[in-house]
């Protein structure tokens, strides 16, 4: 089935940045065209309609961060049209990627990874615009997998205070910023825990495995641990004692972490 329709959200950064150019030459050369433009400015009702695979409860570190970088400044939904444009549009969203994001939270461009998803997105987006709202068709069910949740630790901190501390720390060079291993108990032993990147996980689920794992831990460390993690593929975690740093890996397997080993430091 092919898929002639197809769209693009350019992110607040991608405005700001004044990144537009070079997204819509890398549309042209992708076979694309723009048939029509909307500025849009996101609510978090937006952002939960967009991602439903995320929810409060269960995801509320992910949707704090997502709201501080997606809703109150403008973006726009490119509509586009060409041969297979599905793909394209995808292929579009890499090389932009590629050549300009700058962390899990400054990655410029949104476009649907399955057809399901693109249909779902592109008539939430586009179904206000009288020229742009004839519904996409998907031979795909708009099946939302399910994303491995979290604490809920709107309960231990105010999240959106603790994302405005940490939102200059998340993204820039260096990426993002280390904020150095836990010391547990025990002599030092030449030894680490590492966390890697882990797609399974999400934020919330990698975050929350380090709260139980590292006990005591505060909250803005485990997360930008989290993140370091995703970032660098393999962040010392913990220090101290052999028998502290394997229960502190007993734990985070135990909690369904597995991107995870000893080294030494
Ligand atoms: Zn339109």
């Amino acid at each position: 089935m092919d898929h002639p329709r197809a769209f693009l959200l350019l992110k607040p950064d991608c405005l700001r940045l004044g990144l537009s150019g070079p997204v819509e030459r890398a549309i042209t050369r992708a076979g694309l065209r723009i048939v029509c433009r909307h500025r849009v400015t996101l609510s978090p009702a937006d952002v939960r309609c967009l991602w439903p695979e995320y929810h409060d409860a269960g995801h509320p570190l992910a949707l704090a961060f997502l709201d501080r970088y997606l809703t109150g400044a403008p973006s726009e939904v490119l509509h586009l049209r060409g041969p297979d444009a599905f793909e394209a549009a995808r292929r579009v969203k890499r090389e932009v990627r590629s050549r300009h994001a700058d962390g899990p939270f400054a990655n410029v461009v949104h476009g649907a990874e399955r057809r399901g998803e693109m249909a779902r997105q592109a008539d939430h987006l586009l179904g206000r615009c009288d020229a742009c709202a004839e519904p996409f068709r998907s031979d795909e069910p708009p099946l939302v997998p399910a994303r491995p949740p979290g604490r809920d630790f709107r309960d231990d901190a105010d999240l959106t205070a603790l994302v405005d501390e940490l939102w200059p720390l998340v993204q820039g060079v260096p990426t993002p910023t280390y904020p150095g291993p836990v010391r547990l108990e025990g002599d030092d032993t030449g030894q680490a825990v590492y966390l890697g990147s882990d797609r399974e996980n999400t934020l919330d689920s990698t975050v929350t495995a380090l709260w139980h794992a590292l006990p005591g831990i505060e909250l803005r460390h485990a997360v930008l641990l989290a993140l370091h993690a995703g970032w660098s593929g393999g962040t010392p975690i913990a220090v101290g004692g052999r028998r502290a740093l394997d229960d502190c890996l007993r734990s985070l397997r135990a909690h369904g972490v597995h991107a995870c080993g000893q080294g030494i430091t």
